[in-house]
């Protein structure tokens, strides 16, 4: 009932040359997949070349970051209009990355899922632990105030128009992945928060594991119940490797 998602989100990596080959790779190579729909997030810049070399393909196109703000003096942000205009589908919000460096709060994030909701595509929202934070066995109380944070400002009925994702920030990049079991246990745990407040809601929402997936490691991952994909990092900025994984799910 929940069609598996593959999203590669490429980060700051890549040429505008790396970029076209790369769509176009993925373009071609999805065009024989089956089950799995797949997503590529690249830069700002390159999402007019997503867009053309996209075009007539299956896979489909996300941003990895937008502005709370619709339009006005916010330097060098992106409003999400911009992103729907050039068709973006998902825009990843509140990345590890984006949480740490940029400071980005809960409240922040939420914002951030309106103005995408707002315009017609899907946010993919990140939860995750840190190390330290799993050691002290404090994983699920991590995730529960991420996830109480955002529904406090947006409400349980804006689940029905994104995507999760989990991302254990230990395993991202790093090379370590969660377990499947360790992964489907934190995953079982968001929809039975979810589930709370509203049970249907929570079973259709598609959770996506992200840190590390690898084609050696995917198919174990996604096989687990409550694992409905991948937000995949560094194995997304190779074709074969991520043509792999999407094969995986
Ligand atoms: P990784 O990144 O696959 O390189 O670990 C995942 C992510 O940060 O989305």
């Amino acid at each position: 009932m929940r069609a598996p998602l593959i999203a590669g989100n490429w980060k700051m990596n890549g040429s505008k040359r790396d970029a076209r080959a790369l769509l176009g790779g993925v373009a071609a190579g999805a065009a024989s997949l089956q089950g799995a729909e797949v997503a590529v997030c690249p830069p700002f810049p390159y999402l007019a070349l997503g867009e053309a070399e996209l075009a007539d393909s299956v896979v489909c196109l996300g941003a990895q970051d937008v502005s709370t703000e619709s339009a006005g003096a916010y330097t060098g942000e992106v409003a999400a209009a911009m992103l729907a205009e050039f068709g973006c589908r998902y825009v990843i919000c509140g990345h590890s990355e984006r949480r740490d460096y940029h400071a980005e709060s809960d409240t922040l994030i939420a914002r951030k899922l309106q103005a995408v909701i707002a315009n017609g595509m899907r946010p993919i929202l990140c939860v995750g632990e840190t190390l330290e934070q799993r050691e002290r066995g404090e994983t699920e109380a991590v995730i529960g105030a991420q996830l109480d944070g955002v529904l406090g400002v947006v409400g349980i009925e804006t689940f029905a128009d994104l995507e999760l994702a989990y991302e254990p920030v230990w395993a991202i990049g790093t090379g370590k992945t969660a377990t499947p079991a360790q992964a489907q246990q934190v995953h079982a745990f968001v929809r039975a928060k979810l589930g709370v407040s509203d049970r249907r809601i929570a079973q259709g929402v598609r959770i996506l594991y992200g840190g590390s997936m690898k084609p050696g490691n995917a198919a174990e991952l996604l096989a687990q119940p409550d694992i409905d994909g991948g937000l995949i990092g560094g194995a997304s900025l190779d074709v074969d490797d991520f043509l792999a994984i999407c094969r995986a799910a």
